[in-house]
């Protein structure tokens, strides 16, 4: 039986131990804190469509989508899954180009999205700000509570004969004959044919410990949470500016701040989520007083409404930044048993369904159903550095062990 170890208990890690333990593999998830104790308890809870550039982006979005309409009944929990539909709002007319141009490259790429006029959107949204020009509506987007998500791939990998170890760090990375072989922690060695990395922002510290670079960075984003209030958003909301933010499109990014831009939604039990900054700020989780106000300050403009609202707490998460906004999946290049699937940025609980059913394909060696061509680690690396790293594998897992002490790492979370 193929035996693998998983590190890192988020979205990622958590789906990946799911689908792998479904696929027959007897598997050992290892999280140094608690399940979602990263990212993906420090998120939004948006699966959106229209966020998602056209492409490769876009088509695993569109197969996550598929896979959430029966996880409810597969991992036999309340997720708090819903299709309900979701906006972007466009405010000022110089925004509607960019936003015009982006939505017929999706609707190009086959998904249901169109843009509508400030009236039909306040239809849709009756809290919208009357000088909102217009909108993208997607009746596809949907939403899902990130957490209960994580912890139900965890608890139904259990099930299904997998080991799920919280408070258990992974401190080094088992090299023999040439191949990765298993973990090391604290409490003991877990060995394995295969190790897969899936600790988000936090992956390059792993990957350093076999001399790998991955150009992985946290991107924080902060959230602002309000007292439960009635239902007043109907499904998820971005702006334009969230969408130039994430992707720097080629639009003033905010009145406020450079990059801030609304996202909004309403949790199950009525608790507003208020977003949405992206800053390179190291691994500091702390949130700040001025992404919270200028985040409040744009929210206010668009939804006037919210003015009235008490907010009761405030989160900040780091997303796994990659250089060309996508995750990095596949096997790691001249390491043989090392695997990585990290770098989904703000749209792991969107990605996590296909991301562990696409890594259990490709460890038990079936196709992938969708190409992984792209996506690997070797988009990252010159030709020449490919050539090297797959030339003699256990050379270059005994060069970079010598070259970095199995247990140094390049980086430092201090940001230094
Ligand atoms: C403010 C904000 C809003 C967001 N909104 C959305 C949204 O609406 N929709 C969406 O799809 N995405 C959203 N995202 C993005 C999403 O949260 C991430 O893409 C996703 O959670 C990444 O999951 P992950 O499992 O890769 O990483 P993480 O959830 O960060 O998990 C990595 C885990 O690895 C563990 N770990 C690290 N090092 C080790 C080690 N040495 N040993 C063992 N364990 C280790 C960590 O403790 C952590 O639990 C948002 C993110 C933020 C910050």
């Amino acid at each position: 039986m193929l035996r693998v170890v998983v590190v890192g208990g988020g979205v990622i890690g958590a789906s990946t131990a799911y689908h792998l333990a479904r696929a027959g593999a007897a598997v050992t998830l290892l999280e140094r804190g608690d399940l979602a104790s990263g990212a993906s308890g420090s998120c939004d809870k948006a699966v959106i469509l229209q966020s998602k550039s056209p492409g490769i982006h876009l088509e695993l979005a569109l197969k996550s989508a598929d896979l959430f309409g029966g996880l409810t009944a597969d991992l036999g929990t309340d997720i708090e899954y819903a299709c309900k539909g979701g906006m972007i709002v466009v405010e000022h007319h110089d925004q509607l180009p960019v936003m015009d141009d982006f939505v017929a490259r999706q609707r190009a790429a086959g998904l249901d999205v169109h843009l509508i006029d400030g009236q039909e959107a306040r239809k849709v949204q009756p809290i919208l700000a009357k000088h909102v020009v217009a909108a993208t509506w997607c009746r596809l987007d949907a939403e899902v509570n990130p957490m209960l998500l994580t912890h139900a791939f965890a608890r139904r990998a259990r099930g299904l004969g997998a080991c799920v170890m919280t408070g258990t760090e992974v401190t080094g990375l088992l090299t023999l004959g040439g191949r990765v072989a298993g973990a090391m922690t604290p409490r003991g060695t877990v060995t394995a044919d295969a190790v897969v990395l899936a600790a988000g922002a936090w992956t390059p510290f792993l990957a350093a410990h076999l001399g790998l670079v991955v150009p992985i960075e946290p991107r924080r984003g902060q959230i602002l949470v309000s007292e439960p209030v009635e239902p007043a958003v109907q499904g998820d909301m971005l702006c334009a500016t969230y969408i130039a933010a994430k992707y720097s499109l080629g639009l003033s990014a905010s009145h406020d701040a450079p990059s801030v831009g609304l996202s909004l939604g309403q949790t199950r039990n009525g608790n507003l989520l208020l977003g949405g900054c992206r800053e390179f700020a190291g691994y500091d989780r702390r949130t700040t007083h001025k992404a919270l106000t200028a985040i409040a300050r744009h929210a206010c403009r668009i939804v006037p409404a919210i003015k009235g609202v008490q907010f009761i707490r405030s989160f900040a998460g780091l997303r796994p930044f990659t250089p060309d906004g996508l995750p990095i999946l596949g096997p790691a290049p001249g390491i043989p048993g090392l695997f990585i699937a990290s770098g989904h940025e703000g749209d792991g609980i969107a990605l996590s369904p296909i991301t562990g059913l696409l890594m259990a394909e490709l460890l038990t060696e079936r196709e992938p159903r969708v190409s992984l061509d792209g996506l690997g680690l070797d988009r990252f690396m010159t030709s020449a550095e490919v050539r090297d790293a797959e030339g003699d594998p256990a050379e270059t897992i005994s060069r970079e062990n010598a070259a970095s002490g199995v247990h140094s790492s390049s980086r430092r979370e201090d940001g230094a």
